[in-house]
């Protein structure tokens, strides 16, 4: 059966109860009806019975007549007085010329019954009245007179309140009907409405879910495809607001030394927070679990947040392989659901695995190209370095310049003053030679204690000045190991140009590898440039170096020397 059917049925039901109850009620009516119109007439009857039984009227059709019209005997039924041989001497519906031509109503029913029983009933159609009527007759006798008074009521109003009640009832059932199934009709649109309603909240919310698990796999997949943290910044700029809508939040990242956090990403405006902070000051970090500004149970907000009672603030902790990495925090201009929370919540983690992923491929790119000794690029990262800036100067038809350096007599160094020694002047030798160079020069360490330097945009003139300023420092230098001076130190450095020299990595490496070997043959602590270039040519050109210029774009190399590593 359809649904449409099914959703009349009840109304259907309703309406055919409505014509049984109606049916049982009108024949319920009819005999409830005939029972108090018999006792009406038995009662009226016994009236009219009494009235002639006190008076005793003569019984002659004249002076009966006049008495049940006199003593208001009639009213709207028909009365007659019956005598026991059943000669009708007076009937209010008859006059006396019709009663004359009356046949016996000796063998009358309900003359018959109250003569024998006290009350006759009884319903037949009447010939003179053309009429069904109801006859109540009893028993009258006094002197003059015995036989019957009789009422009777034609069946027809009898029928007529029948049809009366018949339609009041019906009416009231159809009123009851219609509001009954107006009712039903109005409770089951409005169920219908909130469940449409229901509905289309639901699918809203599959749909926001869906879209939120879209951009959260987005966001995963781009933070695994990302290199750098300023790529990590650009993906989480961007998806994140969509996921988390316009809050302005931040993420820190724990330090190596695990005492400070320093805000590596931010988005959704300016951080108002502050930008360095140590793990006391978040609630978060020290509960281990994410801590709202305010909740039911407390108001307590962040130092490092700097916020106001108004605005509430979340930090989540960035959990990755077990350890805290960093915090995501939060600013909430608005109160924020439970399944906010929890999307915050999964959005942390991603972050969290992302940036624990990007820290350790960081680490590894920078063992992979950094002497751990000196904190120096070391061959491999020397190696890219040239050939990039190889690259650049052809590119922008620029100079450049190799110098290759080597400690004077280091083996002796060793030997005097032991390894541990040896290992500080290199050490020592690395963060001179970085604080001497320019910010786009590159320092190598390529051998034990050879070291390259690779000059972006510099002539052989300005290689042989920076050379000579490398020499003076080193010779100025005067370390202290264990308290024990380390004396005098010196270096050789041999020096190759792009392209006067060579145009390609090997050959510059190989002559300035031999200009370096020169400098050692003619006496060390001394500078020598490529054989191919005449002295008294760069000497000549010294006088017009110019400052070197910065190259259009730095030379992007994996440029890992960092006093602070090599300290
Ligand atoms: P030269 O003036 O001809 O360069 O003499 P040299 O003794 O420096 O000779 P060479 O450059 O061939 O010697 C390299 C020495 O550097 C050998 C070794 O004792 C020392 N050396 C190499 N690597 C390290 C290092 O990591 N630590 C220390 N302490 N010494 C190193
Ligand atoms: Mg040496
Ligand atoms: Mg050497």
């Amino acid at each position: 059966m359809s649904s449409k059917r099914l959703f009349y049925l009840p109304g259907i039901v309703l309406v055919v109860l409505s014509i049984i109850c109606l049916i049982a009620y009108s024949s319920l009516v009819r005999s409830w009806l005939d029972n108090q119109v018999e006792a009406n007439l038995t009662q009226q009857a016994h009236s009219v019975a009494r009235s002639l039984e006190k008076e005793k009227p003569i019984a002659s059709p004249v002076k009966l007549y006049e008495f049940i019209y006199e003593h208001g005997l009639v009213g709207r039924n028909r009365v007659s007085l019956i005598t026991r041989d059943g000669e009708v001497l007076a009937d209010s519906s008859l006059n006396r010329f019709q009663l004359k031509s009356l046949p016996s109503h000796a063998d009358r029913a309900e003359v018959l019954q109250a003569l024998e029983e006290g009350v006759g009933v009884a319903v037949r159609h009447s010939e003179v009245l053309d009429d069904d009527l109801m006859y109540v007759a009893v028993p009258v006798s006094y002197l003059g007179f015995d036989g019957v008074a009789r009422v009777a009521i034609p069946l027809s109003r009898l029928e007529g309140m029948v049809v009366e009640l018949d339609f009041i009832l019906a009416g009231l059932l159809l009123a009851m009907v219609t509001l009954v199934s107006g009712l039903a009709l109005f409770t089951s649109r409005s169920i219908q409405r909130q469940i449409a309603a229901q509905q289309s909240n639901l699918e809203h919310q599959v749909e926001h879910r869906t879209s939120e698990i879209e951009l959260i796999q987005r966001l995963a997949n781009m933070l695994a495809a990302c290199n750098t943290l300023e790529e990590a910044e650009q993906v989480t700029s961007d998806v994140l607001p969509r996921l988390l809508g316009d809050v302005n939040g931040a993420v820190s990242m724990m330090r190596a030394s695990r005492n400070q956090l320093e805000i590596k990403l931010d988005w959704g405006g300016e951080w108002p927070g502050d930008k360095a902070f140590s793990p006391e000051e978040c609630w978060a970090l020290r509960k281990g679990k994410h801590h709202l500004s305010y909740d039911k149970h407390t108001k307590l907000i962040c130092p490092h947040m700097h916020s106001s009672e108004e605005v509430q603030t979340l930090c989540i902790p960035l959990i990755a392989h077990g350890n805290t990495i960093g915090l995501m925090h939060l600013y909430l201009e608005e109160e924020v659901s439970e399944e906010w929370m929890q999307l915050a919540f999964t959005v942390a983690e991603h972050l969290g695995l992302a940036l624990a992923n990007l820290n350790l491929q960081q680490k590894l790119r920078e063992q992979a190209l950094r002497d751990p000794l000196t904190g120096l690029s070391n061959r491999r990262a020397f190696e890219e370095a040239m050939s990039k800036t190889l690259m650049r100067s052809e590119r922008y038809q620029q100079p450049m310049s190799l110098l290759m350096a080597d400690m004077d007599h280091f083996k002796r160094f060793n030997d005097n003053f032991g390894h541990d020694a040896g290992d500080y002047v290199l050490k020592s030798l690395a963060t001179l030679l970085i604080d001497n160079v320019r910010g786009d020069d590159i320092v190598c360490r390529i051998g034990g204690e050879e070291i390259a330097i690779i000059l972006p945009n510099t002539s052989e003139q300005g290689a042989k000045v920076i050379a000579e300023k490398l020499l003076d420092a080193v010779r100025e230098l005067a370390l202290t190991f264990n308290k024990m001076s380390l004396g005098k130190l010196t270096l050789s450095i041999g020096g190759a140009t792009f392209p006067h020299s060579g145009t390609r990595s090997t050959e510059l490496i190989k002559l300035a590898d031999e200009a370096l070997y020169r400098a050692k043959n003619s006496g060390r602590d001394r500078y020598c440039a490529d054989a191919e270039l005449g002295e008294a040519d760069i000497d000549a050109g010294i006088e017009l170096v110019q400052p070197a210029q910065e190259s259009p774009e730095p030379v992007d190399v994996p440029k890992l020397a960092q006093p602070e590593a090599a300290n």
